[in-house]
């Protein structure tokens, strides 16, 4: 296969070679973790591995040294080591990331309606039992976004399996999640991996709404494709209604929402790029962008402006980027969410509709419906609940990895 060989050589990364697995005694208290199916391993919760290199598969070692898993070995990340199999006999290797992406892809036909649908997540890491790969599928391209260098010796073999099991038309390597890692790393820069280089906008169906990708410039792997439910849901309940769609990124939410018959959509993002990229969307199904309205201005002060001219509206959605990437940050983050969700709540027309998104996975559920009691009580509104939701199946999450479950969605009536 020479695309193939030929990717793997334009990959940077040397492939790995299975030697004598190093071991590691996991402390007695963190056996029963392991073995319930929490996927990390903390540098400062375990021995250090002597010889051990980034990327190297290690025996996971239990009470009377009897083997309770294998994980995959990062030198450098807080999180040293990702559990990668519990299972005995399992062996880690290509065999496993074979199956892994085959059981992955037969999920997402099982569950998902693939039939109207070509925007979605084939590897949810963790969820997957793949910890640290994230693969996107963008109407037949794969991208690819890794959480630690540990994979790259391992890229190959990835590489092979979702070949096998996707047939994509290429896979584009979209990087390194988090910043400390430097991007112009050859081995980590994105790039196209094999087959087709991605067009610059890859139209994809979503429910049958079509949308414009740009996986090179775009955030995350080009979509937030974890709001793909809710934004199925908002366009289900405009209807004759003006709607703010707030911290818009490319306009999903105000797509759906124009084409499920709102009368006039207002998309506000930051970042002038998103909001090309929105007025793109609307054109791109046959809506007059000149109907709606798309400003690329600080949410917070379109707020402000909304209040000031009394300006209101009967649906508002509110999904703004994590107030807290950081535990360290949670209190900042709580009270700007208050502010940011009271700012929105007093902009609803009295028994409109408020749809309030957090994708910080610091803020649980019971955290963000607390946020939201304190923004309506500053806003002065009853707040009615009509739908709680959280990661669509796509984003599975292990039940004993609840740091893996970071979105939370509340549409409510503001009386
Ligand atoms: N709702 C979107 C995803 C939102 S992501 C969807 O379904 O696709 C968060 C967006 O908030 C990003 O596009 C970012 O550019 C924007 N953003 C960040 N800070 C902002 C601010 N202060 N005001 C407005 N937009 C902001």
């Amino acid at each position: 296969m020479p695309a193939l060989a030929l990717a793997i050589a334009r990959a940077g990364a040397i492939a790995y070679s299975p030697g004598a697995m190093p071991t590691l005694l996991v402390p007695d208290r963190l056996t029963s973790h392991v073995a319930a199916g929490h996927p990390w391993l903390y540098a400062d919760g375990v021995p250090a591995i002597p010889g051990a290199r980034t990327g190297d598969l290690v025996t996971l070692l239990g009470q009377g040294r009897k083997p309770i898993g294998q994980a995959l070995f990062d030198a450098e990340s807080p999180i040293a080591l990702r559990v990668l199999s519990t299972r005995r006999g399992e062996q880690a290797g290509p065999e496993l990331w074979r199956r892994r992406v085959a059981e992955a892809w037969a999920l997402r036909h099982a569950t998902l309606d693939l039939e109207h649908t070509d925007a979605f997540r084939v590897l949810h890491g963790e969820g997957d039992r793949l910890p640290g790969v994230v693969v996107d599928h963008y109407a037949g391209f794969l991208v690819l976004k890794l959480d630690t260098p540990a994979w790259l010796p391992h890229l190959p073999d990835l590489l092979a399996a979702l070949t096998e099991t996707c047939d994509p038309r290429g896979i584009y390597f979209k990087g390194m999640s988090g910043s400390q890692r430097a991007s112009d790393d050859p081995a980590t820069a994105p790039r196209t991996l094999l087959g087709d280089e991605p067009p610059e906008h890859i139209l994809v169906r979503e429910h049958g709404m079509r949308l414009l990708v740009d996986v090179r410039r775009g955030q995350k792997t080009g979509l937030f494709l974890d709001q793909r439910e809710n934004r199925a849901l908002v366009r289900q309940v405009s209807r004759g209604r003006r709607v703010l769609n707030l911290f818009s990124y490319t306009g999903g939410f105000s797509l759906a929402a124009a084409l499920g018959g709102a009368s006039r959509v207002t998309s506000v993002d930051i970042a002038k790029g998103a909001i090309e990229g929105a007025r793109a969307n609307f054109g791109a199904s046959g809506l007059d962008p000149a109907s709606h309205e798309f400003v690329a201005a600080d949410a917070f002060e379109h707020l402000s402006a909304c209040a000031a001219a009394r300006e209101q509206f009967e649906l508002v959605v509110v999904d703004p980027p994590s107030f807290a990437p950081r535990k360290q940050a949670l209190r900042a983050a709580e009270a700007a969410y208050t502010r940011l969700n009271a700012a929105a709540i007093r902009q609803v027309t009295p028994g409109g509709l408020v749809a309030c998104a957090s994708c910080s996975s610091h803020v649980t559920m019971d955290m963000f419906l607390k946020i939201l009691r304190e923004s309506a009580r500053v806003a002065r509104r009853a707040l009615r609940v009509l739908e709680v939701r959280q990661e669509p199946a796509d984003h599975p999450t292990p039940l004993h990895f609840p740091e893996g479950r970071y979105l939370k969605f509340v549409l409510a009536v503001a009386e």
